[in-house]
């Protein structure tokens, strides 16, 4: 027999799966990167706002760890401390994180430009609208309410303590595909700022696209960005593009802006048999 044959999907996108911070609100993404700085400033140890953004994407107790774990913050650590962080010194910053999260995260909650137009577009496909964050449950139930009071409401959410584990695992992107209904995986597309939240989807078996320009890659705000010459600008918004692009993310755009467009094009990749 010199012939296999193999089942391949040849429908339409039917859900997008959206990051919250840099993805849909939160412009620069800058909402969890000013607490961890406080969180171990409180522990008398200066990080950067650089080293405070790396590990964005994964659940914040696990990016407090993750945080800790890089050479020049261990040292920092062990010049203050005399030892290196411990898991208590982890959980007691993860404790620590929570109230001071929750008392700002309302002043972060502008969704990004263009982010409701988009939305919109996807759902005059028929595509419903998954989400997924790093953000503990109760962040995400108060970011669901700011966000739902400038117009935004996605069909579900999933946080990262609703599953066994958060990015860079896939399980946040499957219950989203179980609490709606929906597979196989290639009709689905996530949508991030960050490269955990690439990894995310890439494990999930689904289509990736990486957002540029309004997420932790770059990290400015909006006001920041417009501030910047363009000469300025665009390096470091090409950096970003490479970063997100070496993670395997099948597309890298600058915004959720961009987002309907790549989904177009993805539908015609589906049509003619490709898969991601
Ligand atoms: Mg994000």
């Amino acid at each position: 027999m010199d012939f296999t044959f193999k089942r391949i999907y040849k429908g339409q996108i039917k859900m997008v799966v959206l990051d919250w911070a840099g993805t849909t609100m939160d412009y620069g993404c800058y909402a969890p990167a000013v607490v961890f700085i406080e969180v171990y400033k409180n522990k008398g140890v200066e990080i950067t706002m650089e080293q405070a953004r790396r590990p964005m994407g994964l659940h914040k107790r696990e990016h407090i760890r993750a945080i800790s774990k890089q050479a020049e913050v261990a040292a920092m650590w062990q010049a203050v401390h005399g030892r290196p962080v411990t898991d208590a010194d982890v959980e007691a910053m993860f404790a620590d994180f929570q109230p001071l999260q929750m008392a700002c995260l309302a002043d972060y909650a502008d969704l990004i430009p263009g982010a409701l137009d988009a939305v919109a577009a996807l759902r005059e496909k028929g595509i419903l609208i998954g989400s997924t964050t790093g953000y503990f449950a109760e962040a995400m139930e108060l970011l669901k309410s700011e966000a739902a009071a400038r117009g935004y409401v996605p069909d579900n959410s999933v946080c990262a303590t609703e599953v066994p584990a958060g990015r860079p695992e896939p399980w946040m992107v499957l219950k989203n595909m179980f609490d709606l209904g929906i597979y196989p995986p290639e009709a689905v597309v996530k949508v991030d700022d960050t490269k955990p939240g690439i990894s995310e989807g890439l494990n999930a078996g689904t289509w990736t696209i990486g957002l540029a320009k309004t997420g932790n890659e770059v990290g400015l705000n909006l006001e920041e960005v417009n501030a910047l010459a363009p000469e300025v600008l665009e390096p470091m918004v090409a950096k970003a593009r490479l970063e997100l692009a070496k993670m395997g993310a099948h597309y890298v755009v600058d915004s959720i802006v961009d987002v309907p467009a790549v989904v177009e094009d993805i539908n015609l990749r589906l049509a003619r048999g490709e898969c991601p």
